[in-house]
């Protein structure tokens, strides 16, 4: 828990945002300060609701001074507690929600922190262009969010991650000085890039408060299939012919075991399987090109190749743009599908593509080994070696027994995640949650420069002081 914060600086913070621009009242923090899953929950003695980037300056400048903590939060749909404050001041970014400029000449738009992944959509649309970035969380989760955790989602494979899709940040730094460097450039070789340490800086080097971003051409033809196949070596074999045979018109490209397909197909409301077999595995694959036509015939001739050669057993390919939605929504309601099962450990964790059979066929064994009976369902953006390795409770089994175990869980996937050269947290960030697990894999030599980053920019610890090294 951090040190209280003093009633003076409370009173202080309150009289530089005026009426509206704080609260203290415990029914308007409720949502705050709880996780969307139910696992963390949080306190703070004060939520602030800054309405431009001077106020948020003037807020992080009484903090910097007094030496007060500060939790930065958007959406609120982060999954690894880096957003709920342990006593610090919540920083929401609620009310900073301008769309500043959309330009489809230098394809760029300036959206403001608060801004949802929706709206952002919406404002790329509206010009006729497409931002890339897809995650499930669209509807609450905001572009400081996005950035703060160099968010991946459903189109890394073809775009890459958020840190991509970021030209200029603007930011108010741990001494509340503002920093404005939204520039639209695509070429700037100037130095040292700024932005790049604030991407994925999960708030402890200061906070976003907009930032210009890519916009990318509008598709003309989209194609979207379910594969039933029989491993997750067969799944690599069809991502390499999908990227030789569709010249690198892979969308995407989503791996999910039966466990994980059959809960969501039951539990989620509204859902079927598109196959009329079980499978043991299955991908779904989008192809996408600026050509009319050109998706579909792609698609159809790839799985026509695989099924013939005996690589995939089953494929059904959506016929309408509704069936599109039905067959993401199986890849998409995941998390949901799992939630009526009880306890669960979610791991986030990427490998080298060419290794994910191995890894799973290794944790498998491992989790099996050690907790007989536990539920293993992989899923995830395979297409950029991200597994989503959730492990759920024996079926009738106790919710805190199982709870109980998750560390020793974590170790066995965290373990064979390293040794395969990979990574404790593909896309979600290490937050509260994995900052000091993170040390026992990290380099040793690169913590200590990033810590001496993070001191020359905030002596004081004040941002986030609970979350990184
Ligand atoms: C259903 C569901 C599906 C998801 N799918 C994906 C997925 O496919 N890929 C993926 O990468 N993530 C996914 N996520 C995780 C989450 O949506 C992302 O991490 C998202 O980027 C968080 O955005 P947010 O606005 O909700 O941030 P928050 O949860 O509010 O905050 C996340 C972190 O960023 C910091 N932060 C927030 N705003 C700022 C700011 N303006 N300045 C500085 N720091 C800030 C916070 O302090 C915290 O450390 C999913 C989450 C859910 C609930």
């Amino acid at each position: 828990m951090t040190k209280p914060v003093p009633a003076d600086v409370v009173s202080r913070l309150k009289a530089v945002l005026g009426e509206g621009g704080w609260s203290q009242d415990p029914d308007r923090l409720a949502p705050k300060l709880q996780e969307w899953r139910g696992r963390w929950a949080g306190q703070t003695p004060l939520l602030v609701l800054p309405r431009s980037t001077a106020q948020v300056a003037a807020v992080v400048g009484v903090c910097a001074a007094e030496g007060v903590a500060i939790t930065p939060q958007g959406g609120n749909t982060g999954l690894v507690a880096g957003q709920i404050p342990q006593g610090e001041i919540l920083l929401s970014t609620e009310k900073l929600t301008a769309v500043r400029d959309v330009d489809p000449i230098d394809d760029v738009m300036v959206l403001e922190a608060g801004v949802t992944l929706w709206e952002a959509h919406q404002q790329a649309a509206r010009v006729g262009r497409r931002f890339t970035v897809g995650v499930a969380s669209e509807g609450s989760c905001t572009i400081g969010g996005l950035i703060s955790t160099n968010a991946g989602g459903t189109a890394v494979l073809r775009y890459g991650m958020m840190r991509e899709q970021v030209l200029g940040v603007e930011a108010v730094l741990p001494n509340g000085e503002i920093w404005n460097g939204l520039k639209r450039l695509r070429k700037d070789n100037t130095g040292y890039d700024l932005k790049q340490l604030l991407i994925g800086a999960e708030g402890t080097l200061g906070i976003v408060t907009a930032a210009s971003l890519k916009l990318h051409a509008p598709l003309a033809s989209r194609a979207v299939a379910v594969v039933g196949l029989a491993s997750p070596a067969d799944a690599i074999q069809l991502l390499a012919r999908a990227k030789d045979e569709t010249g690198g018109a892979v969308e995407a490209f989503e791996l999910m075991g039966r466990l994980g397909f059959a809960l969501t197909v039951r539990n989620v409301p509204g859902l079927r399987d598109p196959l009329p077999e079980a499978h043991p595995w299955y991908v779904l694959i989008e192809i996408a090109s600026g050509e009319p036509g050109a998706a579909e015939a792609a698609l159809e001739r790839l799985l026509a190749h695989a099924l013939e050669s005996g690589l995939i057993a089953d494929a059904a390919v959506a016929q309408t743009e509704t069936q599109m939605k039905a067959f993401w929504h199986i890849r998409e309601g995941h998390s949901a599908g799992q939630k009526p099962e009880g306890a669960v450990w979610k791991h986030d964790v990427s490998v080298p593509v060419s290794k994910i059979p191995d890894f799973i066929g290794q944790a498998d064994a491992a989790i099996g080994k050690a907790f007989p009976g536990s539920r293993i369902v992989a899923f995830g953006h395979v297409g950029d070696g991200n597994v989503h390795y959730d492990v759920l409770k024996p079926e009738g089994g106790d919710d805190d027994a199982h709870d109980a175990q998750r560390e020793a869980g974590a170790k066995i996937v965290h373990d064979i995640t390293a040794a395969f050269s990979g990574s404790i947290s593909a896309e979600h960030g290490l937050g509260a949650m994995k900052s000091l697990e993170a040390l026992t894999y990290k380099d040793p030599v690169e913590v200590e420069v990033l810590r001496a980053i993070r001191a020359a920019l905030d002596p004081k610890r004040i941002m986030n002081p609970r979350v990184l090294f």
